[in-house]
């Protein structure tokens, strides 16, 4: 009996531990933030850098709940995330920040398993990378290269609708992707990439913007990537200067929100855990995000699964193109 009741107390207690584990894993978690030293800086002229014409294209959606994409908060409301392909039209090249999906998506994933299919990659199919360029008018042999922001499977899936387009991405990122390992995550990243040239590069410049490092493109400021490491260790971040429009910083998946810089918050502990290469690294490159954002309201940062904010930007972006005011 003695024991019954020891095993039921126990029972008991475990219970309450994981609900109360489970409880705290939807509370706020503190950040070192410190809103009050945190002040606008000096604006960068943007009138010498050339016109550049952004277009965010995504390819497909689904919608989780906010508690899952920002911990802490207290609303319910659904958040819409985007798989999304940026088409980046510079005097110097016409080029692609990420690759949204291919029109054979569901081809590539059929071999991946079930609970993967119906959680990370579950998602309502809206159009093709190959479609989108075709609406646009833009041959694949048009683009002079894909830059890859990290080597996760929804950045990637529309490098099989480019088969000719070069690659390029980091070269951390590339190595620490381990493509020679056979298991089925590396399998649908190989054939993902397919026969593409890939080149591999790396961010040796000098630090920009409170960012480590940093890559001029182009070799005239207009174009800079920068490390944003912590979802993967090479996770490319990019900021894009011009003269006709506003300054725009992409960041790969090291926000999947303007929430999660803003806030700063992380996704829930599970969702996080299930995508983070480096929890400290992470939350440091999400706390500079968030710094970065107050010292500089006027750059927009564009997370790439934020579909609403996408949306905000292309509505900007298409008045800017057309003189609608
Ligand atoms: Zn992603």
């Amino acid at each position: 009996m003695k024991i019954r009741n020891l095993a039921l107390a126990g029972a008991i207690s475990l219970g309450a531990l994981g609900a109360g584990i489970a409880l705290k894993s939807f509370l706020p978690q503190k950040f070192p933030v410190t809103p009050e030293l945190e002040q606008p800086e000096k604006m960068l002229n943007t009138a010498d850098f050339p016109a550049i014409e952004v277009s965010f294209l995504r390819c497909a959606s689904v919608t989780w709940p906010e508690p899952v994409m920002v911990r802490g908060t207290t609303s319910l409301a659904p958040c819409r995330i985007g798989y999304s392909a940026v088409l980046i039209r510079h005097p110097q090249a016409t080029f692609l920040y990420d690759t949204g999906l291919c029109g054979d998506i569901y081809l590539f994933l059929r071999e991946q398993s079930l609970f993967f299919r119906s959680t990370l990659a579950r998602f309502t199919f809206e159009q093709s990378l190959a479609g989108h360029l075709k609406r646009l008018g833009v041959r694949p042999s048009d683009l002079d290269f894909a830059l890859i922001s990290h080597l996760h499977w929804d950045h990637i899936s529309g490098v099989p609708d480019i088969p000719m387009v070069p690659l390029r991405i980091a070269r951390v990122e590339y190595e620490d992707a381990h493509l020679d390992l056979k298991d089925r995550r590396r399998q649908l990243l190989r054939s993902l990439l397919g026969e593409n040239n890939i080149t591999l590069f790396e961010c040796s410049g000098p630090p920009y913007e409170g960012f480590s490092a940093s890559l001029d493109l182009f070799g005239d400021g207009s174009i800079v990537l920068v490390p944003l490491p912590g979802h993967t260790s090479g996770n490319m971040g990019m900021f894009i200067n011009r003269s006709n429009g506003s300054r725009l910083f992409l960041l790969g998946d090291a926000a999947h929100l303007a929430q999660n810089y803003l806030l700063p918050a992380t996704p829930h502990a599970i969702f996080w855990s299930r995508v983070t290469w480096n929890d400290v690294i992470a939350r440091k490159t999400l706390l500079d995000l968030h710094r970065f954002s107050f010292r500089h309201p006027e750059v927009t940062l564009i997370p790439m699964h934020d579909a609403q904010l996408q949306e905000a930007c292309m509505q900007v972006e298409q008045q800017s193109l057309f003189g609608v005011h």
